[in-house]
């Protein structure tokens, strides 16, 4: 079982990979049971060394039996074994033990005199999809891995085993380190994962808020605000995790490849909701719709939007997609794909502007209608004289190039007076109404319709647009 035999003196007296076909390097049919006694022996045995579990698991491996019609998964442990034996020539990291634990799972445990030095070629090496040479067909191979300082070996089973399961949810060949320092993250992280996926597939728990956008207007009784647009926002109420914001969610949605599932709904329910609104006073011109630069993967999601938007009635010139800096520093395929939405009859926001990449270039460059001024500048306005001034320029530069502007996180008069002054056209935030839930946005238009489109804190409402 042991490429290293665990009485040998050092580990760099670990004998070749080509003696495991002596039977003694590796129990092929051992399983856990008789891998956890083994495993816990050798880290007993080198407690002082720095020590990694490498825990992998043979994805396609299944089909590959079907096809080869025998175990393949002593020619995998076979193919670890050796590997196993050559990261051990190179880098610091000596291969204990190489063991097949399930019918397609395997571990490997290393030591080392220090933790982390060299450990990307040595999974690396370990991670590569099993060569189809090998098989008959590639076996792409998910890892999960974690280090133990010396003298603390004590969760590497469960930490590796847990970093496993995250990768398995990112799918075939994604490889994931344990990091100590992120623990009570990473769990959260991972049982999130697990959860929204649930959630996305039940539809139980998911739902979409609603922010007025408002456009500057003469009104009876003199100058007011109309409602211009909507813009939709997720919100995920988990039974087990309560209410999770969607700056949460959505970044674990796309690494977990579940935001276009999610946006697709999204998109969907929005665009229901919009058409009922459509037959109310006051209704609003424009429906906008945040999407993640991990939707525009492929040109069929055009396609798809629009499909989306006609079944509801609608047409996609009322619908806005709000993308964000990021996507646009993605180069070409995203562009294109902009153009296609743009052609398609879309309109589209460049949201958040101002951080990350930003740059004055992209309003010239990109397909786009109007930049969202992000809500820290609208927020330093009155305090900043630079935040003042990128928010006037930014404004002024949008109308030279045609384009709207529409100002994030308004939250005082003050704020909605110098935007109006400047020439921002659209405003959206706290001092109109925090996003609200599909009732409560019926019942805010109601008010508007009856009232007129009032400023400051509705007090029948909560931040939340709770009612
Ligand atoms: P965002 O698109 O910039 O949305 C505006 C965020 O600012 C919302 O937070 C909104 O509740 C909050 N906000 C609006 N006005 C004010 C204000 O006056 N003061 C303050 N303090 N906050 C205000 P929320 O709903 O938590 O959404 C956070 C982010 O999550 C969004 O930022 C957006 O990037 C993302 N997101 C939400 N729903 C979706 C979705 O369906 N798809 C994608 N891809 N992203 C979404
Ligand atoms: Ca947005
Ligand atoms: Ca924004």
């Amino acid at each position: 079982m042991y490429l290293h035999d665990p009485a040998s003196p050092t580990p760099r007296a670990a004998r070749p990979a080509t003696t495991h076909a002596s039977g003694v390097l590796w129990a092929p049919q051992g399983g856990w049971a008789s891998a956890a006694g083994s495993l816990k022996r050798l880290m007993d045995q080198h407690g002082s060394a720095a020590l990694c579990l490498v825990h992998l698991d043979a994805s396609g491996l299944q089909r590959v039996q079907e096809l080869v019609g025998s175990d393949s998964g002593e020619m995998v442990l076979a193919e670890l074994v050796s590997r196993a034996a050559r990261a051990s020539q190179a880098g610091p990291w000596i291969a204990l033990m190489v063991a097949r634990v399930g019918r397609h799972e395997f571990v490997a445990l290393f030591g080392a005199d220090s933790a982390h030095l060299g450990v990307d070629d040595l999974l690396k090496v370990m991670g590569r999809p099993i060569d189809g040479a090998v098989l008959g067909s590639d076996a792409l191979l998910t890892l999960g891995c974690a280090f133990a300082p010396p003298g603390q070996p004590t969760d590497l089973v469960a930490n590796a085993r847990a970093a496993l399961e995250v990768a398995r949810l990112r799918g075939p060949g994604s490889g994931l380190v344990f990091d100590p320092s992120r623990t009570e993250l990473y769990c959260r992280t991972e049982r999130m994962e697990g959860l929204l996926a649930t959630a996305i597939k039940t539809r139980v728990g998911l739902s979409i808020d609603y922010q007025p956008v408002v456009a500057r207007a003469d009104v009876p009784g003199g100058p007011g605000y109309t409602l211009h647009a909507v813009e939709a926002l997720a919100r995920w109420r988990c039974a087990e995790l309560g209410k999770v914001s969607p700056a949460e969610f959505i970044p674990v949605a796309e690494s977990a490849g579940l935001i276009s599932p999610l946006g697709r709904q999204v998109m969907d329910g929005a665009c229901n909701f919009f058409k009922v609104l459509e037959r109310l006073p006051g209704a609003p011109v424009l429906l906008s719709v945040n999407v993640s630069a991990a939707q525009l993967t492929h040109m069929g999601v055009v396609a798809d939007f629009v499909g989306i938007v006609r079944t509801a009635g609608l047409w996609p010139k009322q619908v806005q997609l709000e993308i964000t800096e990021s996507i646009a520093v993605r180069g070409l395929r995203a562009r294109d794909l902009l153009c296609a939405f743009k052609a398609a009859g879309f309109r589209i926001a460049l949201d958040d502007f101002g951080t990350g990449y930003s740059s004055l270039a992209y309003l010239n460059e990109l397909p786009i209608d109007t930049v969202k001024i992000d809500r820290s500048f609208v927020s330093e306005m009155e305090s900043s004289p630079y935040h003042r001034a990128i928010v006037e320029s930014t404004i002024r530069l949008a109308a030279v190039l045609g384009l709207d502007t529409t100002a994030e996180g308004v939250e005082t008069e003050f704020q909605a007076e110098v935007l109006t002054e400047l020439g921002c056209k659209h405003l959206q935030g706290s001092l109109f109404s925090m996003p609200l839930s599909e009732p409560a946005m019926r019942l805010w238009l109601a008010g508007v319709a009856l009232r007129g489109l009032q400023t400051g804190k509705d007090p029948h409402t909560d931040r939340n647009g709770q009612v």
